[in-house]
């Protein structure tokens, strides 16, 4: 059966990658009946926050990337976090130390460094001197103090894996030096603490970022220790998913505003549209093909069909893709969704009054064709709910629009719809028609634009007569009036 995980670090707000990273290994179980395990990796005790898990934990319930095992729902591995799993960790320490996979190692880093500058290595890390160290030499490191690392003893040759996404791939051990597991005072490190949760937690393929392919060969290294040691039962299958992007052809960073995933919902995106997208990082349902529900993407999704070239983050093709799922939502669901952005902006009671209720319903066929982003709904319907004393047309938009051809313009759709007896989208239509275009000959964009700033204080509104219509006589012509004056 296959078991996936995302093992986020709770540091920070979360990234794109890290969705993009979850939503693939979420689609790879669900597509395969499999488990997707969520492990905290918060060994870092300096860097890691509640606040950040807790920031992860609501990205993941916001977006509907569920989890089988891990954080509020328990399960057989359990912990979850690897700050409460601790004992695992010593003992498979205690194992690998008492083994000959690993050795304690006495070296400062000054001495490492002094030792490769004196040969001339071009090999980064650690030169593997403490590998063979008599009884004499281990005393002498004792007396003078030192406490050791554990270091694991990286085997001759060459390690080779058939990558899920880049095919295979080998390294040259002569590249890749022995690596602590362990800090001196016995803390654990990612390089131990990663493998060792994955063996433990049964875990059969391992898809995360490009940016960890280099620890993979000391990954499958370390298992065939644990393998031995009957910590592991396999080793899983690797996949290395691509680089994402940002401006100027650089690695997406948290310095890049577009990194941060909870600003995306903050901003009125939906998680149809922004799961939609970064599946496009790296994966598409068709060549012809860029909008899909995540139903279709478990459907389809096959590993083997991602692409290991990097992927270009776009945020113009993003909101192009968020609108498309905005188009699918019905009025209802629509309706829904806005709803904390109008109770945020204060245009809505935190429960709906009748009067409210009403004229939501109305707005939504207007509304919800509309919009890219559910933020835009305030800006969209704030002038149907406020107070006459609180209506003001913001001051860009009278300076463009509203100037004296404008103002001309705002007299003549006062004449024009004072005298209507009747007052629908039908008759609003025609008096504003027959009087600003055809006889005053104006363009409908010369003619409606001044009328629209003036009643919804906007550039931008619903359709002109469906909206007046719904303002009402007394407020449209109360509105027209005192633009004028
Ligand atoms: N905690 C690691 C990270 O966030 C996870 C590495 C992995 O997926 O193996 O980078």
């Amino acid at each position: 059966p296959v078991r996936v995980r995302m093992a986020p670090s709770p540091t920070g707000s979360p990234h794109v990658g890290l969705v993009r990273t979850a939503l693939f290994n979420w689609a790879f179980a669900r597509h395969h009946g499999g488990t997707f395990v969520f492990r905290i990796e918060d060994t870092d005790k300096e860097r890691s926050t509640d606040e950040s898990l807790s920031s992860i934990i609501d990205l993941m319930r916001w977006l509907g990337l569920d989890w089988d095992e891990g954080p509020e729902v328990g399960g057989p591995h359990a912990p979850y976090k690897q700050s409460e799993r601790s004992e695992l960790y010593a003992d498979a320490l205690a194992k690998l130390r008492g083994s000959r996979f690993a050795y304690d190692c006495y070296c400062t880093n000054d001495e490492v460094e002094a030792r490769r500058k004196e040969s001339g290595s071009k090999v980064i890390g650690y030169d593997g001197f403490c590998r063979e160290l008599t009884e004499e030499q281990v005393a002498a490191f004792t007396a003078d103090g030192r406490l050791p690392v554990v270091r694991f003893r990286m085997p001759d040759g060459s390690i080779t894996w058939h990558d899920l996404v880049r095919g295979d791939v080998t390294f040259e051990t002569k590249f890749v030096p022995d690596y602590a597991l362990a800090r001196a005072n016995g803390d654990p490190l990612y390089t131990l603490v990663n493998p060792v949760d994955d063996a433990l937690m049964e875990i059969t393929h391992v898809l995360r970022g490009e940016d960890l392919l280099s620890s993979t060969p000391r990954q499958i290294a370390l298992y065939e220790a644990l393998k031995e040691l009957g910590i592991a039962k396999a080793t899983p299958e690797f996949g290395h998913l691509p680089y994402v992007m940002g401006e100027g052809n650089k690695k997406l960073s948290k310095r890049d505003p577009e990194a941060h995933a909870l600003a995306y919902r903050d901003q009125g995106f939906i998680p149809e549209g922004l799961l939609n997208y970064l599946a496009l990082l790296g994966w598409s349902i068709a060549a012809d093909r860029d909008v899909f529900s995540m139903e279709e993407m478990v459907a389809a999704f096959d590993i083997a069909d991602v692409n290991a070239n990097p992927a270009k983050f776009d945020i113009k093709k993003c909101d192009a893709i968020n609108t498309e799922h905005m188009k699918l939502l019905t009025e209802a669901d629509c309706k829904q969704r806005i709803l904390p952005f109008l109770q945020r902006a204060g245009i809505v009671g935190e429960t709906l009054s009748a009067h409210e209720e009403v004229l939501l319903d109305q707005l939504m066929p207007l509304v919800a064709p509309r919009l890219r982003k559910l933020a835009e709904a305030p800006g969209l319907v704030a002038s149907f709910f406020v107070s006459d004393d609180d209506f003001a047309i913001d001051e860009a938009a009278r300076a463009k629009v509203l100037n004296e051809a404008g103002l001309e313009v705002v007299q003549a759709a006062y004449d024009a719809l004072r005298g209507l007896d009747e007052w629908t989208t039908v008759t609003i239509e025609e008096a504003l028609t027959q009087r600003l275009v055809e006889t005053m000959e104006l363009k409908p964009r010369v003619a409606f634009g001044p009328v629209r700033v003036a009643t919804s204080g906007a550039q931008i509104s619903p359709p002109l007569f469906e909206s007046l219509d719904l303002l009402g006589r007394e407020k449209t012509l109360g509105r027209l009036q005192a633009a004028l004056a």
